[in-house]
């Protein structure tokens, strides 16, 4: 229990210095430089318990294992890097309701840039 409870402190720490979204491996990754024995299974199961908590939300980008990102509550999109893979959170948004047509009902949508991020450009 005691060990559980300190591999879920790091995931969370994981989430909080990285500051965007992270797949189950990244995290994995990341949390292997403070935790000597974690597995996949543990992160996977850290993510599910994070999410009924409502601290973590996934973020789906299509084509790519689910992402998780800390669960804010407020409306953002996301930059995807094709060269690294990370994803990031994208502050703002665009009148997409002028791009809807005469007649229909807008109820939600899903923007997503990409490309490369500066650390990928400076290489
Ligand atoms: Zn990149
Ligand atoms: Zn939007």
């Amino acid at each position: 229990m005691e060990r559980n409870t300190r591999q879920r402190e790091v995931i969370k720490q994981v989430f909080e210095s990285e500051a965007r979204p992270l797949n189950p491996l990244e995290i994995l990754d990341l949390a292997k430089v403070s935790l000597s024995r974690v597995s996949v299974a543990t992160v996977y199961r850290a993510i599910k318990e994070l999410i009924e908590e409502k601290w973590l939300t996934p973020v789906k980008i299509s084509g790519q294992p689910l992402y998780y990102e800390r669960d804010r509550h407020h409306h953002h999109h996301h930059f995807y890097c094709e060269s690294c893979c990370k994803v990031f959170e994208v502050e703002g948004c665009i009148p997409v309701k002028k791009l809807t047509p005469k007649g229909f009902s807008l109820e939600s949508h899903d923007i997503l840039l990409s490309g490369r991020c500066p650390a990928c450009l400076k290489q």
